[in-house]
């Protein structure tokens, strides 16, 4: 790459695969880093190369598969001309420098513009006994689907939700697990409401009333518009119970439960790189601002795909390609690509979101029927009753002043698992907005590293401050 320029972009998901297609057509070599040891992202993950199993492209990613495969190939036609790291954390980033991981090894990689495609993961909702061995978050029921090519449980329930709720039933249940009941806590009206909405992305809408009809068609049990009320077991998960529109409570057995409440971004690195944020009535969580192309508040940080806002993996593709158009064109270096159609199509898509988001927020009175002795975040064992003393004692009325005096996202997750509950109960309890409580502030490393001492790339040990720079 052209020592004036060193572009790094943070994920190989469909964003920053594409992001990085765009600058090699251009002459580019930019980095591109990866916690994953293979590429694809979330939606396009592949199993491990040395997995044990193997399902075709068509099991592994259904109707997909196509996408899937497009986006596989273009980046294995990419890795001669960029650097890519797979397996490597960043876990801090700075003005214009990420800090990164890999086998143990720590790196400093310095860059003159970033692109953070980092996607997103599950929007966690607590209830009495989400904690128990047994409950996974929805996408991670999926991850081992495709990873690990097998199920969380012989009895599952799928529960909460948002459209990989039913996406997974249908991927379980194809793939030949136990699906005892699907449970979604938006009732079918909302979702009917919606329907002019999702229908600006026709395709994508007849795919998800395809699965609903089809899981239907194997008497899948299906409940919606419920209220979870506890999952139940001592040690591991033996049960469920929900109430359901009607009033009625119900039971049942099972030995797993996958459970999400759509997506939350990743917006972490952004965050450290010091992007500004507002905050999102749709995704209801604040994101760093972003103009239509991509460019953040940085003037050489950009941002593309679910990790600035969620909208999908056919909007993270037009998105990576978009950023790194608007790249391109900052730093003076021509380029292919039709900027004014990727953002039409952009545009088209985010009335689509609306309508997602719509369909299936997820629930919005919970935090105030929260037990006291819910416990919220889990890394540091905070519960409910904790933060409710805290905040009716008046010595909290900020999410980062309730984190100092509780612990609550100071833990493995970072707020990442409980930040979004801690934020519900601080505005239920004070009757504010959302928005009004303020937002966590990110701190490094964003995920868990080791803090005995790393290797250098020589092999020598080396204290974790003795930063390597490239
Ligand atoms: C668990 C899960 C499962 C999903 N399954 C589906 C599905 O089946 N169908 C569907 O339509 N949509 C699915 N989605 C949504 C879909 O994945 C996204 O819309 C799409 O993948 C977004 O693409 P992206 O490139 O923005 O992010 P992603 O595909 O999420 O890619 C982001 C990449 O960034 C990497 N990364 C993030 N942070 C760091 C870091 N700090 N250091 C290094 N690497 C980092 C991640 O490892 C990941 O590979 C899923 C989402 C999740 C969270």
């Amino acid at each position: 790459m052209n020592d004036a320029h060193r572009v790094v972009i943070v994920g190989a998901g469909p964003a920053g695969i594409r992001a990085a297609e765009t600058l090699v057509a251009a002459g580019m070599r930019p980095v591109v880093i990866d916690e994953n040891a293979r590429w694809g992202g979330q939606i396009y993950r592949q199993p491990p190369a040395d997995a044990g199993f193997s399902r075709t492209k068509s099991a592994l990613y259904g109707f997909e598969a196509k996408k899937a495969e497009a986006v596989h190939d273009a980046m294995a036609r990419l890795l001669p001309k960029i650097d890519y790291r797979p397996d490597t954390l960043a876990w801090a980033c700075e003005q214009n420098r990420l800090d990164t991981l890999h086998a143990g090894r720590e790196a400093s990689v310095p860059f003159t513009h970033l692109i953070i495609a980092s996607g997103a993961t599950d929007r966690v909702v607590p209830l009495p006994g989400w904690t128990l061995a047994g409950v996974y978050t929805l996408g991670g029921a999926q991850v081992a689907l495709k990873s690990q090519g097998c199920a969380i449980g012989s009895r599952v329930v799928l529960a909460g939700t948002g459209p990989l709720l039913y996406l997974v039933a249908y991927q379980y249940v194809k793939a030949g697990a136990r699906v005892v009941a699907v449970l979604d806590t938006s009732p079918f009206s909302r979702q009917a409401a919606a329907a002019p909405r999702m229908l600006n992305q026709p395709s994508t809408f007849a795919k998800g009333l395809y699965y609903v009809g089809w899981l239907q068609a194997r008497r899948v049990r299906i409940e919606r518009g419920v209220t979870l009320l506890s999952i139940d077991g001592d040690d591991a998960v033996h049960g469920i119970h929900w109430r359901t529109r009607g009033g009625e409570t119900r039971a049942l057995d099972c030995d797993a439960v996958g459970m999400g409440f759509g997506l939350r971004p990743e917006t972490q690195l952004a965050d450290l790189a010091g992007c500004r944020f507002r905050f999102d009535a749709l995704n209801r969580c604040w994101l760093p601002e972003r103009d239509a192309a991509g460019r953040s508040s940085v003037s050489h940080v950009y941002l593309a795909g679910d990790g600035a806002g969620i909208a999908g993996a056919d909007a993270a593709e037009l998105a990576g390609r978009r950023a790194a158009l608007a790249l391109l064109e900052d730093i003076g270096v021509a380029a292919r690509g039709d900027a004014r159609q990727l953002e039409h199509e952009l545009a088209r898509i985010a009335a689509f979101r609306a309508g997602i988001e719509q369909a299936f927020a997820p629930p919005e009175h919970g935090a105030r029927d929260w037990p006291d002795d819910l416990t919220l975040c889990r890394c540091e064992e905070v519960s409910a009753g904790t933060m409710r003393a805290c905040i009716r004692s008046g010595l909290a009325t900020e999410v980062n002043r309730l984190k100092a005096l509780t612990r609550i996202g100071m833990g493995r997750c970072q707020g990442r698992m409980c930040g979004e509950a801690a934020i519900a109960l601080l505005a239920a309890e004070t009757g504010k907005p959302l928005a009004e409580v303020g937002r966590l502030r990110s701190q490094a490393p964003i995920k868990p590293i080791p803090i005995t001492p790393m290797l250098y790339d020589d092999g020598v040990q080396v204290q974790p401050e003795e930063a390597h720079d490239e």
